[in-house]
């Protein structure tokens, strides 16, 4: 098992596990339900982390992971509810979980 990917919002976290499940790479889950336990355990303790069981895949999800933290094509966009800036690897705003809207459109507000 290889340790692939982890940050402590589990929206960025889903969302590269849906690319890596596209791409057909098997992916395990830890600290999915430690949420609950936010109070006994540190911040750092509760990030979701995304683990490679067979590492041969590696290679190919660190460049997925990449290319989709990567958004030269698409530009971050702001939450029409709470204003939040989201980068445009995100289909929902992480804060308050709106999706996001078709025109990302530029600053116009
Ligand atoms: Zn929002």
């Amino acid at each position: 098992m290889k340790l692939l990917f982890s940050h402590e919002n589990r929206l960025v976290v889903g969302n590269i596990r849906n690319v890596l499940d596209a791409a057909g790479i098997d992916t395990v889950y830890r600290n999915e339900f430690s949420g609950g336990g936010i109070g006994e355990v540190s911040p750092f303790d509760a990030w979701l982390e995304i683990w490679l069981p067979s590492e041969v895949d590696y290679p190919r999800a660190a460049a997925l992971i990449a290319a989709a933290q990567q958004s030269d094509e698409s530009p971050d966009w702001h939450c029409r509810s709470c204003g939040e800036r989201n980068t445009a690897v995100f289909e929902l705003c992480w804060n308050c979980q709106l999706e996001r809207p078709d025109e990302a459109g530029a600053d116009d507000a």
